[in-house]
């Protein structure tokens, strides 16, 4: 394909995409397929002469499509969003031409400054404190990580370092893997699965805390949990808070967990991947209160702020933290201008060495919507949350479980578990709307999720119309049992 070729083909895509986009709603938002459906459809091995591309082209509607859950689809509710827009896109398909990997300055500059400067912007639309910005003079900054796994992985392991470092400056005989077997790292029992994966991933013992009622993490617990590690020899250094569970959307009380890191040396980590992002509205930004305590911060503009996967965002508010702790300086990456302060080479920062140009999108994003129109969308979505909310309200059948504070809605048939489980069977097997189960505590709730940016008050009433009908044929079906 040369460069003439492209054009056609380019622009036949985008309209590929555009069709696509404009009519999912008709499509079933859930697929069908068996697994092992793919392979059949297509040669086991690629093919020795090239193919057409009008052939590649069709295959996209009979092998692919069918077996696409659609994200993107307003009868999406599942999970949390993922984020999606045109300018993203548009951003996206020019980091796709330019395909360079910026592991150092030199490597493009362009690459690592806009990173930045993005950072900054975000930054300063949430109001983050000044030490977590990089134009302000502060002594931290931001990156872009693949996701808000990657994140507290690299959290972690940076605290880790810290504390090894520390304790071997104070004590130079201390073993690093005698210092290793005696850490221990905190999260509550709601966050997000992949917190005890960096523990494994990283050999520490993570001691998941239980919430309060309200499924939020409270200075006390921690402070208790401190007292008994320390009574038995252990080093606390690092605990994982969250704002916004993914379960229920859930805040820790980081105003009373951060004061309590900073006196006992405890790397605190802040996950808001998803809720982050809501940060930017006024309305919402108390909720991001303790913030100023935290070590490291994250949220996923590709969940919620319009930015395409990957980009998750993460600060740390001292920049040696991060960089101290995997330092490393081959030949062949060493340039003229890498022991300048100002200098960032990015990849000290994470685990792989270079990424896409990822904050070409978030400069798309930020400049066509504005900060007032990502704010709009936000807002809209958590209206349409509301909305949701209140049709469940009205329904004497159903329950609500935790609060409705952004875009998720908790809730259940009153009633059994086994009831609830028959009810998303249902649904998933209707193929109309897709939302999937959680688990609070001892009840199996449903989890509603305003997903989509083209999300509809049409779209709200359609599901519930539909968990209506799912929930009257598993009454139904109960009734009959029981006859
Ligand atoms: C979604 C989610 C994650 C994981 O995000 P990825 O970017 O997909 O790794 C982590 N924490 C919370 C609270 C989440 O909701």
């Amino acid at each position: 394909m040369d460069s003439e070729e492209i054009r056609v083909r380019g622009k036949e895509m985008v309209d590929f995409i555009a069709d696509y986009l404009q009519s999912i709603d008709q499509r079933p938002v859930y697929p069908a397929v068996q697994p092992g459906y793919l392979q059949p459809l297509i040669p086991e091995s690629a093919p020795q002469d090239p193919d057409s591309y009008e052939e590649l082209m069709k295959d996209i509607e009979r092998v692919i499509m069918p077996g696409i859950t659609h994200w993107q689809s307003p009868h999406f509710h599942a999970y949390f969003p993922s984020a999606q827009s045109f300018p993203s896109l548009l951003g996206d398909m020019l980091s796709g031409a330019i395909s360079c990997v910026g592991f150092s300055w030199a490597a493009s500059p362009a690459y690592t400054e806009l990173e930045m400067v993005m950072l900054d912007w975000l930054g300063k639309m949430l109001k983050l404190p000044e030490e977590f910005i990089f134009g302000t003079g502060g002594t931290g900054g931001g990156v872009i990580q693949g996701s808000a796994s990657e994140s507290t992985l690299v959290a972690l392991l940076s605290a880790r370092r810290k504390i090894v470092t520390q304790i071997q400056t104070k004590d130079p005989a201390a073993e690093e893997r005698m210092i290793m077997s005696k850490l221990v790292a905190y999260t509550s029992d709601q966050s997000h699965y992949f917190v005890e994966r960096a523990g494994l991933i990283g050999d520490i013992k993570m001691r998941k805390l239980s919430t309060d009622k309200k499924f939020n993490l409270r200075g006390e617990t921690l402070k208790q949990a401190l007292d008994e590690d320390k009574a038995l020899g252990l080093i606390p250094f690092f605990l994982c808070a969250t704002l916004g569970t993914t379960a229920s959307c859930a805040f820790d009380n980081v105003m009373e967990l951060g004061p309590l890191c900073n006196s006992e040396n405890i790397w605190m980590h802040v996950d808001a991947a998803y809720a982050g992002s809501a940060f930017i509205c006024p309305e919402f930004r108390p909720l991001l209160n303790g913030v100023e305590f935290s070590d490291s911060f994250n949220v996923d503009p590709h969940k919620w702020l319009l930015i395409n996967f990957d980009c998750s965002a993460m600060w740390v508010k001292k920049r040696s933290d991060i960089i101290g702790a995997f330092k490393l300086k081959p030949l062949y990456l060493r340039h003229d201008h890498e022991d300048n302060e100002l200098i960032t080479d990015y990849r000290h920062w994470q685990i792989p060495m270079g990424s896409r140009f990822r904050s070409l999108k978030m400069w798309f994003v930020f400049r066509l919507y504005g900060v007032k129109g990502l704010q709009e969308h936000i807002r809209r979505h958590v209206a349409l949350a509301h909305e949701f909310a209140m049709l469940v309200r009205q329904d004497e059948q159903f329950e609500i479980i935790g609060d409705v504070v952004f875009g998720l809605v908790c809730f259940r048939i009153k009633g059994s578990n086994n009831l609830n489980e028959r009810l998303i069977k249902e649904i998933t097997n209707m193929r109309r709307i897709h939302i999937v189960p959680c688990q609070l505590r001892e009840k199996f709730v449903l989890r509603f999720v305003v997903c989509a940016e083209t999300v509809k008050s049409k779209h709200i009433q359609y599901a519930w119309q539909n968990i209506k009908e799912a929930a009257a044929k598993v009454g139904q079906m109960s009734e009959n049992i029981r006859k």
